[in-house]
């Protein structure tokens, strides 16, 4: 039914709201009703609708006043904006809420005559012009409301969220008229679940028709906050069949504390890793989940709850990074106008950013870079580190996703898109664009996008899986100390690369630089202050540190750098450990802040030589490390399989005495392929995935398991669930991926190593 606006009343009933009402419920509201109206199991509910809302602020003479609060407010000045937040918000608590409304809403909640008046009070926002308003910062949910009082509380409460910080600044960068926002109130008898969780009707990143459900104990705000790790299943709609299951150990619950409100309480005994559901409720929530999806034609994100053996649906949104198939490629998440893409590369660093064009021809024009501009270059270097530190989005010209602005950024946590072949040409000096560094796409202008919620939710979900304990050890890579504290807050098992050469490079000196200038003690000092912070970071965790590996490129532009030899190709030139063993005085400085480690107690620290082709070399630099005093055969020392003839002669190492060996997976494929690794024009022929390159990681593995010898990798491949997968199912012992990837490969390694486990029962049964 359509009504006037200023007829709608201040309360609806679930039963009489469809999903067009959206403008006076919400989209949650409007989602609610039109389930229920399919015959979907939505608990009880009414909506204090928005205008209701509309008719407090006029009632009580606040909209003029409230909008006035804050209008010419700069949402940049955080402090300004906290304060203007706070103004409002307050305003609106204080104010009297209309008799009449009161009325209205008691009387609701006294007919709603749920068996013990214990609600749910969430809020719903709308705005005009967004049908699937899902602002960030207004989410606010009180649950386990008893009581009139404590009902037109948490009504108003609701409200006030309209105007946290979060939420002026996100609507203000999105450019929508805070006049015309609206809030409405779904008000839902509570539903004190046994079980609860979430459900990705559709995969939420490949749109497959798998269904994955989260699932733990108590109410559902546990996984929804990733307070705790939750159950996982995943139903295949097409062969309607559970086809995945992994329980995990559920330590907390949340449940509704007397009253009042929620509380946190300890899982104990056999329940921790217990089964939340059987196949029977994953079944039936599925079908539910498809109902859902089928009627509003998109895969929805659903909150769900048992109790009782009863299934309740508590709320369901659509999943919008899915979207249809064809604006897949073409549309940010919540995109509202269709935008014109101006260039397209490898996107490199996960993330969407607008901003203006300054384009870098050379370092010394780094200097014009201000804070969120965008960076565009032909390829970075590690002298403009400090400049990436600054920007909004990096574009290069050049590379692939192991290039040097590919792996800073995405340490940075900027979004990145490498290898467009001509950005510096196409984009102007100040031009407004937007980079969306998961797709790899540029944009015209600054694009209005919603916060990618549902995404982040599905990442969220993902990252609640953080101490899941897996067989395979899931490590980190890193590159520059600074991302130390963010690789350590993923929970990983170590680092099984820390890059130096960043380190160094960063300094815009050449190691011979400093031997020349005798300045030895000073990059001694550099190198030890860096590794010490990523080492302290990973406390009692291995940590891998790689020798210096930089083409003699790379040094070219640094003090000291006019001594480098012109090669033609400096891939297969002087790098790695071939250089270190012809530069003796390059190779004891950098053993000389290891040993200053390992006097200070750093016994997890580790040192992985690479570019090894022969075991001879890594003889020779153990034979160097010993003359400078270390004592090599108490220390734990590894190679990296970069070149073909390491991992075929991986036995030959094994028994000169390596503790470990690495897959570096970005050359190891170019020199398998004769591919360029940061050669745009044959990238797509550059596959981590080729057989000869899957022979040779195979093979290396298999001869480490015989020799038990510890096989990792440290290549951007192991970033890539799939081949994380590939790599458990051959016997790696550990992965190690970029910072933004370790939630999915913990994900996805636990799955494999779950998966294998079933096979070999099942197996083991038919017997
Ligand atoms: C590799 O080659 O896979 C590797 C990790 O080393 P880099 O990318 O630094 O060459
Ligand atoms: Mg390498």
């Amino acid at each position: 039914m359509v009504r006037a606006l200023n007829e709608v009343p201040n309360i609806l009933w679930l039963e009489e709201i469809r999903k067009e009402d959206i403008i006076s419920v919400g989209g949650k509201g409007a989602s609610l009703g039109e389930m229920a109206s399919i015959g979907l199991p939505v608990p009880k509910a009414f909506m204090v609708t928005a205008q209701a809302f509309r008719r407090f602020l006029v009632e009580t003479g606040l909209e003029k006043k409230l909008f006035a609060s804050y209008e010419r407010l700069d949402v940049e000045n955080n402090e300004a904006l906290e304060k203007a937040a706070n103004g409002a918000k307050t305003m609106v608590l204080k104010a009297k809420m209309p008799a009449a409304l009161k009325d209205d809403i008691r009387k609701a909640y006294k007919k709603m005559n749920s068996e013990d008046l214990i609600v749910a009070v969430r809020s719903s926002a709308t705005a005009e012009d967004l049908p699937d308003a899902s602002f960030a910062g207004q989410q606010e949910t009180y649950l386990n409301i008893k009581g009139e009082a404590a009902l037109l509380d948490a009504v108003q409460k609701c409200w006030a969220s309209l105007y946290g910080a979060r939420a002026i600044y996100y609507r203000a960068k999105q450019g929508f008229d805070d006049h015309t926002v609206n809030i409405s109130v779904v008000v839902q008898q509570l539903v004190h679940s046994e079980k609860a969780g979430v459900m990705f009707t559709s995969h939420p990143i490949t749109g497959e028709p798998l269904t994955i459900i989260e699932g733990s104990w108590g109410l559902g705000e546990a996984v929804v906050s990733g307070s705790v790790s939750p159950d996982k299943y995943v139903f295949d709609q097409r062969s309607e069949k559970v086809v995945d299951i992994l329980v995990s150990n559920k330590k907390v619950e949340i449940i509704a504390d007397g009253d009042h409100g929620t509380k946190i309480v300890d899982v104990v005994g056999a329940r921790q890793d217990a089964q939340v559901l059987s196949e029977a409720e994953i079944t039936k929530l599925a079908t539910y989940g498809k109902i859902a999806e089928n009627h509003y034609g998109i895969p929805q994100d659903v909150e769900w709850g048992i109790v009782n053996g009863t299934i309740y649906i508590l709320q369901s949104r659509p999943i919008t990074t899915i979207g249809s198939k064809k604006e897949a490629k073409e549309m940010l998440p919540g995109q509202k106008q269709s935008a014109k893409i101006i260039l397209q590369g490898q996107g490199a660093a996960p993330g969407i950013a607008s901003g203006r064009v300054v384009i870098i021809r050379d370092v010394k024009d780094t200097g014009s870079v201000k804070e969120g501009d965008i960076l565009v270059t032909k390829m970075t270097s590690p002298d403009m580190v400090p400049a990436m530190r600054k920007v909004a989005a990096i574009i290069t010209d050049e590379g692939g996703l192991t290039c040097h602005a590919a792996i800073v950024s995405r340490e940075l946590g900027t979004p990145a898109v490498v290898g467009t072949k001509n950005a510096t040409n196409v984009l102007k000096k100040g031009q407004l664009i937007t980079v969306d560094g998961e797709k790899g796409l540029i944009y015209e202008g600054e694009i209005a996008h919603a916060a990618p919620a549902p995404a982040a939710a599905a990442q969220q979900g993902v990252a609640g899986h953080a101490n899941i304990i897996t067989a395979t050890s899931v490590k980190v890579n890193v590159s520059i100390p600074e991302a130390a504290a963010r690789a350590a807050a993923t929970g990983a098992d170590g680092v099984g690369l820390l890059r130096i050469e960043h380190l160094i490079l960063g300094l815009n000196k050449t190691p011979g630089w400093f031997i020349t200038n005798n300045k030895e003690e000073d990059f001694v000092r550099e190198l030890h202050d860096g590794i010490k912070i990523v080492l302290d970071a990973f406390p009692g965790k291995p940590v891998w540190v790689r020798t210096l590996d930089a083409p003699t490129d790379e040094f070219r532009n640094m003090m000291g750098g006019e001594n480098e030899p012109h090669e033609h190709n400096p891939m297969l030139g002087w790098r790695g450990i071939r250089r270190d063993i012809q530069s003796p005085d390059q190779f004891r400085l950098q053993v000389e802040s290891f040993k200053r480690l390992w006097k200070e107690g750093y016994e997890n620290l580790g040192i992985m030589f690479p570019m090894v082709s022969h075991p001879d070399e890594f003889v020779a630099a153990k034979a160097m490390m010993k003359a400078c005093g270390v004592d090599v055969e108490n220390v734990t020392l590894g190679i990296m399989i970069e070149i073909p003839s390491s991992a075929i002669m991986i036995e030959d190492f094994i028994k000169c005495g390596i503790r470990f060996a690495s897959f570096g997976t970005n050359d190891l494929v170019q020199y398998t392929l004769a591919i360029d690794r940061n050669n745009e024009n044959v990238a797509d022929m550059y596959n981590p995935q080729h057989p000869a390159v899957l022979h040779l990681i195979h093979t290396a593995i298999q001869v480490c398991r015989k020799y038990n010898v510890e096989c990792s990798i440290c290549g951007q491949a192991g970033s890539d669930p799939k081949m994380a997968a590939w790599l458990v199912e051959h016997g790696i012992s550990s992965i190690s991926a970029n910072i933004d990837a370790i939630a999915k490969i913990r994900e996805a390694v636990a799955r494999t190593e779950k998966r294998i486990i079933l096979e070999a029962a099942r197996n083991r049964d038919a017997e």
